[in-house]
């Protein structure tokens, strides 16, 4: 049912599914077999034909231990890293709002000297017309 024959682009192993598929090689991350390499069915996601082979030995106690700390350290570092970028984006958001506060402020001076230029014009045209009448 299931079978092995040698690729000609490398050392591995082809492994063949109940489908008559190249078997896809993944590795384990789940607890005492982390890092550890199987094949399993082309399309396990589709309720494929259900094979599953390891590809690598259990690993020895040490190896466990050692691969469990690095997992521990990498997931501490994923989540140091994402507490930084949400330091990072809520700095970001500060910084955005106090310039369009500064940019609002702005604005709003510019309209109130809009206006008195406007009523300065209107002052200018009432003078001037008063003068020709
Ligand atoms: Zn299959």
């Amino acid at each position: 049912m299931f079978s092995f024959s040698s690729s000609s682009r490398s050392n591995m192993d082809v492994v063949m599914c109940g489908c008559s598929l190249q078997a896809s090689l993944q590795t384990s991350w789940v607890n005492e077999d982390s890092g550890r390499r199987f094949y399993r069915c082309h399309n396990f996601k589709e309720n494929g034909c259900g094979f599953f082979r390891w590809l690598d030995p259990p690993f020895c106690p040490r190896a466990r231990e050692v691969i469990y700390g690095l997992k521990a350290d990498f997931k501490n570092s994923k989540d140091e890293i994402h507490e930084l970028k949400y330091k990072l984006l809520k700095k970001e958001l500060e910084t955005k709002s106090k310039e369009a506060k500064k940019l609002r402020n702005e604005l709003e001076c510019t309209k109130k000297g809009g206006l008195f230029l406007h009523f300065v014009v209107i002052v200018v045209i009432v003078l001037a017309m008063k003068l020709l009448i």
